[in-house]
């Protein structure tokens, strides 16, 4: 069997980051995970962000957290308002700032530090909304 990408531990720190996130936050969090990106991290991130229907929150503020970890291929996708609002460069920068957590093999450190720093940004233009739900999972989405 296939060692799976993290443990039970690691897959609930990153849930319970993404779920603290969302409430400083109307902006919805996701993450996904594979081995191997054989394209354009970004155009394989769009896919996936499409994949998984993020694009169907009401104010369009999804944003997914890409990794193909063995690629060593990260991009963060934001669906329209939030491209409305920052500039693609912020993203990379973030990614920049995770690459030593993935060097010293801190993958699920990593991801929950690029999830926080996402969710700064966010609540700059996305502040909290009443009765705000849970529009897309916080579960990790995994690939292959
Ligand atoms: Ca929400
Ligand atoms: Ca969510």
């Amino acid at each position: 069997m296939k060692k799976p990408f993290f443990t039970t531990d690691e897959t609930h720190q990153i849930i319970n980051t993404i779920q603290e996130t969302e409430k400083t936050t109307s902006g919805e969090i996701r993450v996904h995970i594979e081995s191997r990106c054989w394209q354009n991290p970004l155009r394989r991130a769009i896919l996936v962000f499409k994949k998984l229907n993020m694009h169907r929150t009401k104010l369009h503020n999804g944003i997914l957290i890409y990794l193909a970890l063995k690629s060593r291929k990260f991009a963060i996708v934001g669906d329209k308002s939030i491209n409305e609002k920052v500039p693609e460069e912020f993203w990379e920068g973030i990614i920049k700032n995770i690459q030593p957590y993935f060097q010293d093999k801190k993958i699920c450190n990593g991801i929950c530090e690029a999830i926080r720093q996402v969710g700064e940004k966010l609540q700059e233009f996305f502040p909290p909304v009443k009765n705000d739900e849970d529009e897309l999972t916080n579960e990790i989405s995994i690939g292959n």
